[in-house]
């Protein structure tokens, strides 16, 4: 199918001459996927057109429009996620970064109302001026702040800042054949306070377990939590990127890495750390993503590596301390250092004694730019296994038993030898928990057959573990496997789909699709 020109004059009509492209070179940049998701590096189905609607009634107007003309469509918020893909012929790309604005910081009421380009960044620098921040996605502070953009949201201020789910209000949303819908108080009240009501609440039904992925209309504002910052309004950050770090750490701030003869000490360490509600940030990190964090090279990255995993006596956590006063301060280090004490943690003191090397950290892992540092370096491709949102300790678990097969892929020499050890995360002080195994490799047809292999028997431990359904299922085949274990829920899944996208305009293959 392809978009005739009477088709595009209409879409033209809407958002004007300059925001609308259908020329193969704003396309193709659309379409380019590196790594895991989209197979080997390569191009996706083109999109026929791009685009760039400014207000939610031109959004709605282009979703009714491609209903019409028998189109798909797929909204995009900051393009960074690898699901942004046209599935096949007939997608329109709605762009929304012509939406950015904050709407409303509501200091009193601790939330703010953001449009979907507004970025963590951009939020976060205007709530630190207020003595707020909030949560920011670990994919990076270069994503938005809208809280049902993202896949899950989960970051590395998630044990104070929580994440996605948990953390939207009230929505604005375009629904697939093109209604306007205010979700939660704002569809009683005008106001964002609340997700749920007084008013109409669908909140489940628009996230699901990773949100739908492009598949269920267009999300035009929400409202997220914010939460109290102690910090200075703006962080004294000296340098110029990879070489940047603050000129001081600022008062009544500690960071600390540390590690545990097991995994059952880490898991011990992070419960008290939790029930204490002393950490700002907790972060299971591993001397790998340690290393990459600091290494302004690959090669010395390498290096750090190795000495880093020489220091540790098993798996680590990372923790920032924040005191609201000196008090505050002193009284959360002094829980911190006793519980390491109690679980015979040992701080990597590499890291934390140099203020240089410690203020990075602090300031990337606040910030939230340390993902891509992550995940890119060494090879420039990454994959691997998003475990779920549960307990603590069930998603450790999982991670544990999945990382073995990852140590079966470093055996077998087809992916990057950065250990296998679990990373794993508490999230609002232990109220969930997440985990995640990282495989960074070099895109290569036999490392591809060896992650698929690893896919399937990741599916494998988590359905016959009982460890529910992880962040990694979307998209029909995905839910097809694992929803015959889980009370059939992708037979739900596809009923909602159909019920609020009659004409399937609203691109699925991430999501679901409605069989025939
Ligand atoms: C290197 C890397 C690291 C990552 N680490 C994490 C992590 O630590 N934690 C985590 O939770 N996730 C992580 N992810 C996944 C991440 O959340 C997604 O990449 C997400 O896409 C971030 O960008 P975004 O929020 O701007 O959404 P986009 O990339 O713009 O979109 C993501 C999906 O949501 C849909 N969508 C976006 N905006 C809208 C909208 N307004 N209306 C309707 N549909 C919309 C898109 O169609 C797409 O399917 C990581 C991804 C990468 C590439």
């Amino acid at each position: 199918m392809s978009l005739t020109k009477e088709q595009y004059a209409t879409f033209e009509d809407i958002v004007g001459p300059g925001y609308i492209s259908a020329d193969p070179v704003i396309l193709y940049p659309y379409s380019w996927r590196s790594g895991l998701y989209a197979g080997l590096d390569k191009f996706t189905p083109l999109f026929e057109a791009a685009v760039l609607p400014r207000s939610t009634e031109e959004v709605q107007a282009i979703v009714r429009l491609c209903n019409k003309h028998g189109l798909q469509f797929k909204a995009t918020s900051t393009n960074w996620g690898p699901y942004n893909d046209a599935g096949g012929p007939g997608v329109i790309k709605i762009d929304l970064r012509r939406m950015n604005r904050i709407i409303e910081i509501n200091e009193k009421n601790m939330y703010a109302v953001v449009e979907p380009y507004v970025i963590g960044a951009q939020l976060q620098a205007e709530c630190m001026k207020r003595g707020f921040n909030c949560n920011q996605n670990g994919a990076g502070a270069n994503c938005s702040a809208l809280p049902i953009a993202a896949h899950g949201g989960y970051g590395h201020l998630s044990q104070s800042g929580s994440y996605g789910e948990r953390n939207m209000l009230a929505l604005e949303w375009v629904t697939p054949d093109g209604e306007i819908i205010r979700l939660g108080s704002l569809g009683s009240s005008d106001e964002w306070f609340c997700g749920d009501g007084p008013g109409p609440s669908l909140r489940g039904i628009v996230r699901g377990n990773v949100t739908p992925l492009g598949g269920l209309g267009v999300f035009t504002k929400a409202a997220t939590k914010i939460y109290p910052w102690s910090g200075p309004t703006t962080f004294p950050i000296e340098g110029v990127s990879p070489r940047y770090a603050p000129s001081h750490i600022p008062p009544h701030f500690l960071i600390r890495f540390f590690s545990f003869p097991s995994l059952d000490m880490l898991d011990e360490a992070q419960r008290k750390i939790g029930e204490s509600e002393i950490a700002y940030e907790l972060m299971g990190f591993n001397p790998a993503m340690a290393a990459s964090n600091i290494a302004t090279s690959n090669e010395e990255m390498v290096k750090l590596f190795k000495e880093f995993g020489g220091m540790v006596q098993g798996p680590c956590c990372m923790v920032i301390i924040v005191g609201d006063s000196p008090n505050d301060f002193e009284y959360k280090t002094r829980v911190l250092m006793q519980i390491a004490e109690e679980t015979e943690g040992k701080s990597l003191d590499k890291i934390t004694d140099d203020p240089k090397v410690a203020g990075g950290c602090l300031w990337r892992w606040i910030r939230s730019t340390a993902s891509i540092r992550e995940v890119f370096r060494a090879t420039g491709c990454f994959g691997g296994e998003v475990g779920g949102t549960d307990t603590y300790r069930l998603m450790a678990d999982y991670i544990t038993e999945t990382g073995k097969c990852k140590g079966d892929l470093i055996k077998r020499g087809l992916v990057y030898n950065d250990g296998s050890s679990p990373f794993t995360q508490c999230i609002e002080n232990g109220h969930t928990g997440h985990g995640e195994l990282l495989i960074r490799y070099s895109p290569n047809p036999a490392t591809w057959d060896g992650l698929m292999e690893f896919m399937g028997k990741a599916n494998e431990i988590a359905i016959k573990g009982h460890f529910g359904v992880p962040g990694h299922v979307f998209g029909d085949a995905q839910h097809d496997v694992y929803g015959p274990h889980v009370s059939n829920y992708h037979l739900w899944l596809r009923k909602i789909k159909k019920s609020f996208d009659p004409n399937n305009a609203s691109e699925g293959s991430n999501y679901i699709t409605v069989k025939k």
